[in-house]
């Protein structure tokens, strides 16, 4: 058997996600669905024909290179968050990053297509990519064929951890109102993505007194737990 060689893709389009760093990304697509960003399409791609009769999809699949921790390679075995870190598993039974060909898809809403000075742009939704993904191909997502009612999803049957309550400061209430025209789902996008917990499993459970940051559009977000397990946003920095 002749092995196939390998392939060079260049990228048809870049994300630009509210993401601005790993830590606190939803682990899914769908998740947050206050998140929303843009995919602009490049060079040959950034066409009109391209996207004909694609706004008629709610959803699409997006692939894409896990570009932020493409080098820091892979392992056979992998230890999956929602076991809590403590087992691990076949690289190919997960959604790890970590991956041989570090290759991610997902499923978001598409929201809108606009044409703007010969710029073609999706408005997706629901999004679970760090800023500035390369995006290697775009697909529509066909529920008869893509969406299996009776699938068995392994360890992965449920959607990951409990929501915990996400509570502001008077600080943090001031800016998302300051800023209520340029980003109007600020506060649902930080409750969204902190109701997840994205603390590490195993500070979860411990008594957790560190403070967190996340980096969500140009605002630095401060939060901790506090002792009934409720998210405290304190602070809201634009950065
Ligand atoms: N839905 C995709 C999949 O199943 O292939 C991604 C799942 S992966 C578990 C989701 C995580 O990938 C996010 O929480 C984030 O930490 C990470 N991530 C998203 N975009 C990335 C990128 N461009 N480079 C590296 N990591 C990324």
């Amino acid at each position: 058997m002749t092995e196939p060689s390998s392939f060079n893709f260049a990228p048809i389009g870049l994300v630009n996600s509210p993401y601005k760093e790993k830590f606190a990304i939803p682990r899914q697509p769908g998740l947050v669905s206050a998140a929303q960003g843009t995919i602009t399409l490049l060079n040959d791609a950034n066409h009109q024909d391209l996207v004909r009769g694609l706004a008629q999809f709610s959803h699409i699949w997006l692939i894409f290179v896990f570009h932020g921790t493409q080098t820091q390679g892979w392992k056979p075995l992998v230890r999956p968050p929602r076991l809590g870190g403590n087992k691990k598993m076949g690289v190919l039974a997960t959604r790890s990053t970590f991956r041989p060909n570090p290759i991610g898809m997902s499923v978001v809403a598409l929201n809108e297509i606009t044409v703007k000075q010969q710029q073609v742009i999706l408005h997706i939704s629901g999004l679970d990519l760090l800023d500035q993904t390369p995006i290697l191909d775009i697909k529509p997502y066909i529920p008869y064929s893509d969406a299996i009612s009776s699938a068995d999803a392994g360890f992965a049957h449920t959607a990951p951890t409990e929501l915990l309550n996400v509570r502001f400061s008077e600080q943090a209430q001031q800016v998302i109102e300051q800023q209520q025209s340029l980003y109007p789902q600020l506060e649902l996008l930080i409750s969204q993505v902190l109701a997840q917990d994205p603390r590490p499993a195993y500070k979860k459970q411990q008594i957790d007194s560190k403070v967190y940051g996340i980096a969500l559009y140009q605002f630095n977000i401060l939060w901790h737990v506090d002792s009934n397990n409720q998210i405290q946003v304190t602070d809201i920095i634009p950065i």
